[in-house]
């Protein structure tokens, strides 16, 4: 897929600061299932898994109905996501050449706005993505609430990855540059994830964070059935304005944003749509297509329903 960038102008018409720190993340949003972007009220759309997806009615942000917050992050992140199929990866590990090389992609996607330097993973897994950054000339430092994980980076990488959650890490620097891919609908409370990022960051320093659009032609088009509907590993489902509008309110002004160049293992792809053969007529079909690809290749990924957004500390 190619890549494409534009400057971002998204009108900001909701404004919520950060919440008081007293207040902990995970406690934030309340259980009458109030929208976690605006506040406003939600309603229920439809189950997936067991789960209800409601919708706010205001702003549209979609997110899980999750009733027990109690260990959601060691009950969803053991090593049966890494390795288990379904939702998460037949075989994380062996995603490694993709992983390290989008490493590298985003280290010169970034270096118009900021040099080698400071960079924390959130969600660092096994480091692949830190070792693509390193190889470009900079220092990693990662967290991750896996162990075994976390263990990979240290032991086969030599990378500084801790195992401990956003939510509960406390650092003992500032960095110019934080990594935010594929994880913030994995939040129980993304707002307050995003104001613990601002935290992390040095004044004028960078967030950049990936994550999947429910607005995009990919997720209509397959609607409910969408791959990302799959909680509760993931909670929220955002569009480019929400992830905007909750960057801004944590102090961060966007710079650009654009689609990533994605090539997935073969392995892992099958292991998806395996996972959501059964709802719908376009995923057997990809599936079908999809077997004719040996598991040690990698296809690109052609879905629209992917970006990255690059924002700055103000
Ligand atoms: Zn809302």
């Amino acid at each position: 897929m190619s890549s494409t960038t534009s400057i971002l102008s998204i009108d900001d018409s909701i404004d919520h600061r950060c919440p008081n720190p007293n207040q902990t993340l995970n406690n934030r949003v309340d259980n009458k299932f109030d929208c976690p972007v605006c506040h406003f009220l939600s309603q229920r759309q439809f189950q997936v898994s067991g789960y209800w997806v409601r919708q706010c009615e205001a702003c549209g942000h979609q997110f899980a109905e999750l009733r027990d917050r109690n260990s959601h992050i060691s009950r969803c992140y053991s090593d049966d996501y890494f390795s288990g199929g379904g939702a998460g990866y037949a075989d994380y590990l062996g995603e490694q050449r993709l992983l390290v090389g989008r490493g590298r992609w985003y280290a010169r996607r970034v270096s118009r706005f900021c040099g080698p330097g400071a960079v924390l993973d959130i969600g660092a897994a096994a480091g692949f993505t830190l070792a693509g950054f390193r190889e470009t000339g900079w220092t990693t430092q990662g967290i991750e609430p896996n162990t075994t994980m976390a263990q990979h980076a240290r032991q086969r990488l030599g990378l500084l990855v801790e195992h401990a959650t956003l939510e509960t890490w406390e650092a003992n620097s500032t960095f110019d540059l934080v990594l935010m891919l594929q994880v913030l609908p994995h939040f129980l409370d993304p707002a307050g994830a995003l104001c613990k990022a601002a935290k992390l960051v040095r004044p004028g320093g960078h967030l950049l964070i990936e994550t999947w659009d429910r607005e995009s032609w990919t997720a209509r088009l397959f609607g409910r059935h969408w791959h990302e509907y799959s909680p509760p590993s993931v909670l929220h489902w955002f569009s480019r304005p929400s992830v905007i509008r909750l960057a801004r309110a944590a102090g961060f002004e966007p710079l650009m944003s654009g689609l990533p160049s994605k090539w997935i293992g073969a392995a892992h792809a099958k292991s998806v749509l395996r996972h959501k053969a059964q709802s719908s007529i376009f995923n057997r079909l990809a599936l079908i297509v999809a077997r004719l690809t040996p598991d040690r290749l990698s296809v690109p990924y052609l879905g629209d329903d992917l970006f990255w957004a690059l924002f700055r500390k103000v």
